[in-house]
């Protein structure tokens, strides 16, 4: 497919704007452009043709199965969308006093109210844009909790368990402490001896996915609780895997201190592509004093945002956080009420289901219930027939699924970690499972058709290394002068040549 800077045909347009019937005033020529703006030009119904075609070759939950695992990539209710182009909400000014913004405020003050619920802690602050920034303004509020008691010199270290999401270390390396990894045992827990010999008076803290990213829930939670306790330390929860857990059970009753709650993906936002996300934290009531500014304040009724607040980290993100995001999951919640719970039931449910049809032909390292998502290895077809996880990826997209994600958590060796959520009707799932085991036949039988996959897509296999060391990323004019002429000319006939 062409990019829409080839399509280009000098002169052609899309609209034609009037002439002035004002004078124009002259640009003063150090400010005036010395080169035509090299845009594409053509007229609208190819405009329409080209966006609507790249469209197609998108794959996306609204296409598609896409079992993203650790990414939750259920399904967007059109509710929402409904919901978030509402006038008073889409129209609403950043800087708009509080008394013209009562109904924004109160959906906001609502939604801390239900993750207040569902987390089972004291105070929210909704400015984080995505979990990774929630996890960097959990550890300041580490930091400030600590410096408050004199401690913070003192507590350098944060234990992070080796199954950890990358963004883990990366906020802890980013908000100045010094990293402790923790082992694995062989139930997939937390390696409570190896913990033990790690945990002192100069901890800080733990940071954990419970669920982990096994789909595994920590069967030593109290034991691990009481660890931390035992020194003083804090304890961070990365909210990722809330889908597995809503209604269930709740990260403050597990004794954690803060929580990230990834909205765009417990909550539902259309997302993948770095599109808006929404990471708010909900902390214990020993942290509230340091939260971010503003803080939503419900005065019986009124609602106002709450900039007075001494011992604040300050700022994390511009006003009080990605609204639209907000409103898409307050209409999410809503939409489910006390059901929550289910939404959660059913999403491990269906993972539970598909790791029963397929532990027989993958390998699967730790072989438990699973909770919303699940784990299996590739090694098994490795090493019998020389077809990895990637292949089995690549391979699953000509059965028109999105692949699993691979390669993580690095315990697993070829990893395939799968989600299917709680939206999917069970013959999806089933079409699923009979992909990857009609894959696992074809491993054996024709090694090279999944080795060589995808075969029906528009982009065939890539040379990622060369990829990733050779990135073109941006159309080089020089290489099609006869766009630059065009432009010229435009130009040209612009100045009145
Ligand atoms: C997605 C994810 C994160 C990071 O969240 P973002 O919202 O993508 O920044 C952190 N931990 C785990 C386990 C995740 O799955």
């Amino acid at each position: 497919m062409k990019l829409i800077f080839e399509k280009s045909q000098p002169g052609r347009r899309g609209i034609g704007v009037p002439k002035p019937d004002l004078p124009v005033p002259e640009v003063p020529s150090e400010l005036a452009r010395k080169e035509a703006p090299r845009l594409p030009e053509l007229a609208e119904p190819e405009v329409l043709r080209h966006f609507t075609e790249l469209s197609t070759r998108n794959f996306g939950i609204d296409t598609g199965f896409y079992p993203l695992g650790s990414c939750t990539m259920k399904y967007n209710p059109r509710i929402n969308e409904r919901l978030v182009g509402l006038p008073g909400f889409a129209g609403l000014h950043p800087l708009v006093e509080d008394d013209a913004a009562q109904g924004a405020l109160e959906l906001e003050w609502r939604l801390q109210e239900i993750l207040l619920e569902v987390t089972g802690l004291d105070a929210v602050s909704l400015q984080p844009a995505a979990g990774s920034q929630g996890e960097l303004t959990g550890l300041m509020l580490f930091h400030a909790y600590f410096r408050d008691k004199g401690e913070d010199e003192q507590r350098r270290k944060i234990v992070i368990p080796d199954t950890a999401h990358g963004t883990n270390p990366a906020s802890v390396t980013m908000s100045g402490y010094e990293l402790t990894p923790v082992k694995t045992d062989a139930r997939g827990n937390i390696d409570v001896e190896d913990l033990r010999g790690k945990v002192d008076e100069h901890t800080a803290g733990l940071m954990l996915t419970n669920p982990s990213t096994l789909g595994l829930f920590d069967e030593n939670i109290e034991e691990i609780r009481d660890i931390f306790r035992s020194v003083d330390a804090l304890m961070y929860y990365d909210g990722a895997n809330l889908n597995a857990v809503c209604g269930i059970s709740r990260p403050g009753d597990m004794g954690f201190d803060v929580v990230h709650i990834n909205l765009h993906k417990t909550f539902s936002q259309p997302h993948g592509g770095g599109g808006p996300g929404g990471g708010p934290i909900a902390v214990r009531d020993i942290l509230e004093p340091f939260l971010p500014v503003p803080v939503i304040v419900n005065d019986s009724g009124t609602f106002r945002l709450d900039y007075d607040r001494p011992k604040t980290i300050g700022k994390v993100r511009a006003f009080t956080g990605p609204f639209g995001v907000f409103v898409r999951s307050y209409a999410f919640m809503r939409s489910y009420g006390p059901g929550l719970r289910e939404m959660s039931e059913v999403a491990v449910l269906n993972a539970n289901y598909m790791l029963a049809r397929l532990k027989n032909d993958y390998d699967l390292l730790y072989d438990r219930l699973c909770m919303h998502e699940f784990v299996l290895s590739a090694r098994n077809l490795k090493k019998e027939h020389g077809v990895n996880a990637l292949d089995v990826a690549k391979r699953l997209m000509d059965y028109g699924f999105h692949p699993p994600t691979v390669y993580f958590p690095l315990v697993v060796p070829e990893a395939l970690m799968i989600e299917p959520t709680e939206s999917e009707a069970k013959e999806t799932l089933d079409a699923f499972c009979d992909a990857m085991l009609a894959i696992a036949r074809e491993a054996a039988d024709e090694p090279e058709l999944v080795h060589d996959a995808p075969h029906s897509r528009p982009v065939k296999r890539l040379d990622e290394v060369r990829a990733a060391k050779e990135q073109i990323v941006r159309f080089r004019f020089e290489e099609h002068p006869a766009e630059q002429r065009a432009g010229d000319r435009e130009l040209e006939l612009q100045k009145g040549a």
